[in-house]
């Protein structure tokens, strides 16, 4: 561990302290399902629960206030996005609680979100909040519940020692997983929550994460025409949909050569009702995620920042293997764009990058920044927003949306010192020179 001044020492002291409050939150944390309800599981859960149970933490740290709010319905709209079409958000508000930590005029907003993946096909009992083989078990204990606590307890160490001064957003956002876009955050940044810094804390592996690719999910639709099984005459759309999806898969090649960290993954391939129908129609939905030159080059032919190239030419694709075959000559394949959210980089070398990046030296777990190649919430604050954003979750990496996911104690810890010394740097850059 290198030299570090005083008051860094207390901080890690503190978060010392408070580590079995760390670790009894987080359990009684994920012992409250907040499970996403677009997750498609059979027992959704309740963000409104979690979210009360942050309210009280919040209220019991000194939140200065706490605000509680749904995503108004054409969230994406407003933030002029594609994203997903007639989701509900009633019911499933974010908070956001403001902490004064003493005099300063630095701002850091500390972001995560409380949804989290379907518990379907767990090897591990969801909901336990277990404590085993230093070890916190259960669905969000990675992603991102932990963060969440994580966050709370780097607060209350700073506010022990009194060394930093400043003021703090604290965010727990709903409708991230489950191709949720971001609602939440994106609601956080139109309703004007904004701050001379951000830590988004989703994420594994606790290293600075400085970006994300974008993401555009296509949706494509294959017409046939219906009839008996027993009988001529009707055009099965499972074939003209495998001629489209030797289409696709010649597309994905090309794109992901010169893109090696982007991937075009077919999620959906959807047809027919009974085996005695011909079915009409197949459905094929995909994620296709995109690099920051692509936006760039689309920006560039003045179509905004997004994928607007890579779509246009994805459509051209579709077009073109329609005119192969004589029936989608006549009847083509159809492309709908589900979403397409944008990507971001913050420079390595910004006050934000360098302040986690040092944060994790002084706690004695370097880590070089790099991006991560799943989009995330993080993107909103930096597109939208304009806000210097860094990831630093402390999820265990693979863990994510897994049959086991779990969190390891001494990543809790080590995240809640590394978060605390990060915005000790951000808030008060006079006293620790990060500036
Ligand atoms: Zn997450």
């Amino acid at each position: 561990m290198p030299d570090l001044d005083l008051a860094k020492q207390a901080i890690l002291a503190a978060v010392d302290d408070l580590r079995d409050d760390l670790v009894a939150q987080t359990a009684e944390f994920v012992r409250i399902p907040t499970v996403n309800p677009y997750s498609g599981d059979s027992s959704a859960g309740n963000e409104q629960a979690g979210q009360e149970f942050l309210k009280g933490l919040c209220e019991v740290a000194g939140a200065a206030s706490i605000a509680l709010f749904d995503c108004p319905s054409d969230v994406f709209a407003r933030g002029g996005l594609i994203g997903p079409a007639g989701r509900e958000f009633a019911g499933r508000p974010n908070l956001v609680a403001e902490f004064v930590l003493g005099g300063g005029s630095k701002s850091v907003i500390v972001n995560c979100h409380v949804d989290t993946v379907g518990t379907d096909g767990m090897e591990v009992e969801p909901f336990s909040g277990e404590v085993r083989e230093g070890a916190l078990w259960g669905r969000g204990t990675s992603d991102s519940k932990g963060n969440l606590i994580v966050g709370l307890i780097a607060l209350r160490a700073l506010q022990r020692v009194g060394a930093t001064g400043g003021r703090v957003l604290y965010q727990s956002v709903v409708d991230e997983e489950c191709n949720g876009s971001g609602a939440g955050t994106l609601a956080c940044c139109l309703a004007g929550y904004t701050a001379d810094y951000a830590l988004v804390l989703d994420g594994s592996g606790l290293y600075p994460c400085t970006g994300c690719n974008g993401v555009a999910t296509a949706e494509v639709r294959v017409s046939g025409r219906a009839g008996h099984a027993a009988h001529g005459g009707a055009v099965n759309a499972i074939d003209k949909a495998v001629h489209i999806k030797s289409a696709i898969d010649q597309f994905k090649a090309a794109w992901e050569a010169p893109n090696p960290d982007c991937r075009l993954t077919l999620g959906v391939f959807r047809a027919g009702t009974l085996p005695a129908i011909v079915p009409a129609e197949a459905v094929l939905q995909m994620n296709i995620t995109y690099p920051h030159a692509q936006a760039e080059a689309s920006q560039a032919s003045g179509e905004g920042w997004r994928a607007a190239l890579m779509r246009g030419d994805f459509e051209q694709a579709m077009r073109a293997a329609s005119a192969q075959d004589d029936w989608l000559r006549a009847h083509p394949a159809t492309v709908g764009w589900i979403k397409d959210v944008y990507p971001f980089r913050t420079p390595d070398d910004s006050s934000v990058v360098r302040a986690a990046q040092q944060a994790l030296t002084d706690i004695g777990r370097p880590a070089a920044p790099r991006p991560m190649t799943a989009w995330f919430d993080a993107a909103h604050l930096a597109v939208n927003s304009r806000i210097p954003v860094v990831g630093l979750g402390a999820g265990l990496e693979g863990e994510a949306h897994g049959a086991t996911e779990h969190i390891l104690l001494e990543d809790l810890v080590s995240g809640a010192k590394a978060v605390a010394l990060a915005l000790h740097a951000l808030l008060s850059p006079d006293r620790c020179g990060t500036g």
